[in-house]
């Protein structure tokens, strides 16, 4: 028989949005529980350093803030449910049933906040050698390749942080990136010029990832001259962005290139669902703005519990 339990409020995902939700829903009283798929901390576990959530001057890694705010949510007795959610449907009586890999919950109120997954580049070689010297976080796997030479792809904040990681620990970094521009931040992109290891190429794509059993060589193709040539690396980081996982919500919520839409209260366009952090349609995605985005959401769904447990407050209005 399926495993049915009964509770307040589901929050999906256990990143930095989905534990800040998690911390106010406990200071509200709503009875909650949080759902991960995996190792819970979502992205910020494959951020080297994050040097612009205040509080930290010098900075701190990313799985230490992490670290660091599991325990604040443990310390608040929250508990994190290791269940992949894989549905939700509408009960009879209108509350929600959340549909997990070991059963259900039934639930009045639904955060969502399963964060994002880094993107592909699809290319021969790549699916074939992953963890065998292709990887999508530098943090993780960076002191596999002591004293070698590496290659990152991409032009945003991420390939730049993590090309700036890696100079420390390996002998050379390039940089690949499609045009002649970086995404990234002025600043950033100064400080990895400056860095001394580390070679951009620009205008230049990958091809195709070589190697019998692990990364030996990238082809590569410069998308001025159409020339291609071989680079010698012994592993290759992907950071060309973020993709987010919605397949499974397309029926239910409106998404917009797959994020969640919301109003600025983190309704979604179903009562008692609310969305926070990267999952959500919105114009910039930062640790930042994933624990302001939670702390609403927790709100919302916290008036909305109050207002189906019959305490003072408003009808619901929808975005
Ligand atoms: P991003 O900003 O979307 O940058 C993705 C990069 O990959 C771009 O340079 C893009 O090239 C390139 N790219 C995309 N698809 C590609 C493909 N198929 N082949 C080759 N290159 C491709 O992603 P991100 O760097 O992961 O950052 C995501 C968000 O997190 C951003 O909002 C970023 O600001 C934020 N973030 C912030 C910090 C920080 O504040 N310190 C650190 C990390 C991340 P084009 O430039 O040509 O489009």
């Amino acid at each position: 028989m399926a495993n049915s339990r009964e509770v307040e409020l589901v929050i999906v995902g256990a990143g930095v949005a989905g534990c800040t939700a998690a911390l106010y829903a406990k200071r509200y009283g709503v009875d909650v529980v949080m759902l991960d798929k995996g190792i819970a901390g979502g992205q910020l576990l494959t951020a080297p350093l994050i040097e612009n959530y205040p509080g930290f001057p010098d900075g701190i890694s990313g799985p230490e803030l992490s670290q660091r705010i599991h325990q604040q949510v443990a310390n608040y007795g929250v508990e994190i449910v290791q269940e992949e959610t894989t549905n939700i449907k509408r009960h009879d009586d209108g509350r929600w049933v959340v549909q997990t890999n070991n059963g259900e919950w039934l639930t009045v109120a639904i955060i969502i906040a399963t964060g994002v997954v880094p993107r592909s580049l699809n290319v021969p070689g790549e699916k074939e050698l992953r963890g065998r010297g292709v990887s999508y976080c530098a943090t993780c796997d960076g002191f596999l390749f002591r004293g070698e030479t590496v290659a990152v792809v991409g032009g945003g904040n991420t390939a730049v942080e993590d090309a700036m990681y890696l100079a420390d620990i390996c002998e050379k970094v390039y940089l690949i990136h499609r045009r002649e521009r970086l995404r990234a931040d002025s600043y950033l992109g100064q400080r990895m010029i400056d860095g001394g290891n580390i070679e951009p190429l620009w205008n230049t794509v990958v091809q195709e990832i070589i190697g019998a059993e692990e990364v030996e060589q990238l082809r590569l193709r410069n998308t001025r001259t159409d020339a291609e040539w071989l680079l010698p690396v012994s592993g290759v980081f992907i950071a060309i962005g973020e993709i987010a996982h919605t397949d499974w919500l397309e029926d239910l919520l409106e998404l917009d290139n797959g994020f969640i839409r919301t109003d600025m209260s983190m309704r979604t366009n179903q009562p008692g669902i609310f969305a926070a952090g990267d999952i959500r349609d919105t114009v910039i995605r930062q640790v930042t703005t994933a624990v302001g985005d939670a702390t609403i959401a927790a709100y919302s769904a916290y008036q909305y519990v109050a207002q189906h447990r019959g305490e003072a407050y408003g009808e619901y209005t929808g975005p």
